[in-house]
């Protein structure tokens, strides 16, 4: 794991084993709250570096959305009150139990863990907490999945976006439409920073860039869909369009981006074709 310090008590966590996911962590002066937990491999790190070298109980974990880099982590904090969206809560108590049992099959170490859901939740809105002199705002941020949420330092303008925003936006449990929507309040919100749940910090100057790079990708890949649907072979069809056509690079997240476009395809695929049935 890799630890960078980002501004006066917030930290930044990123995974070295998988997908780059990042964490955070905010330092106040008798306790510390952290944003996601990385794979739990990796979690215990970021525990006893909060813990053994802060020298600070972790008194909150707020989860950005239920997803397994995410979450499935929240087991190593007993002590730590959970905060997530309402829905974050839903999805992890109904599907996420499941899903472990058979990454369990395959991996050992996931026979240790527990699901732990949220159990302070909101649903609209904004959830407002205050760690020493800093200021933390959570709200909403629908796309990449229903459940999503973003934490914002408001004095260091910083926000932890969770999956919102990435490096390849990654559509295939969420809505491209939303997606879209929360691009576009991230990038004009003032940030000095986006801390993504994937990939790089971006910088102030970087913003605005990304921003459109991504809603370009997205339009890109619902434009592919709908063109593939009109065809007599349209997997084919897919499967030929590739990431650097619709507007990014294959070797982001080391590499992964590309599984994750065609991933994005074939959901979008699949999601237009139902909804033309519906329409019918
Ligand atoms: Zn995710």
């Amino acid at each position: 794991m890799q630890r960078e310090r980002v501004s006066d008590n917030v930290y930044w966590f990123q995974s070295e084993t998988y997908a780059q996911v990042s964490a955070g962590a905010i330092a106040g002066p008798q306790w510390a709250v952290v944003i996601d937990t990385l794979m739990p491999q990796e979690t215990l790190d970021i525990r006893e570096f909060i813990e053994g070298k802060l020298n600070l109980p972790i008194r909150y974990l707020i989860n950005t959305h239920h997803h397994a880099d995410h979450c499935w982590g929240n087991y190593f904090f007993p002590n730590a009150t959970i905060i997530g969206h309402e829905l974050c809560r839903k999805m992890l108590v109904d599907r996420s139990p499941a899903a472990l049992e058979v990454a369990s099959q395959d991996n050992p170490l996931y026979r240790q863990l527990k699901i732990v859901p949220p159990t302070i939740t909101f649903r609209e809105g904004s959830f407002n907490m205050k760690i020493g002199k800093k200021h933390l705002k959570l709200f909403p941020t629908p796309g990449h999945s229903s459940d999503g949420i973003a934490a914002l330092i408001e004095e260091d303008r910083i926000l932890f976006s969770g999956d919102a925003f990435m490096p390849i936006p990654f559509i295939v449990e969420g809505d491209l439409d939303q997606y879209i929507e929360t691009t576009q309040k991230i990038a004009s919100m003032g940030l000095e920073n986006i801390i993504q749940g994937h990939g790089d910090i971006i910088l102030r100057g970087e913003i605005k860039e990304k921003a459109k790079e991504n809603i370009t990708y997205l339009r890109a890949i619902s434009k592919a869909a709908r063109t593939a649907i009109r065809r007599k072979n349209p997997l084919e069809v897919l499967d030929s369009i590739g990431i650097e056509a619709c507007g990014k690079s294959r070797v982001l997240l080391g590499g992964l981006a590309s599984e994750l476009h065609k991933r994005n395809l074939r959901a979008l695929y699949y999601q237009t074709l139902e909804n033309e049935k519906n329409e019918a």
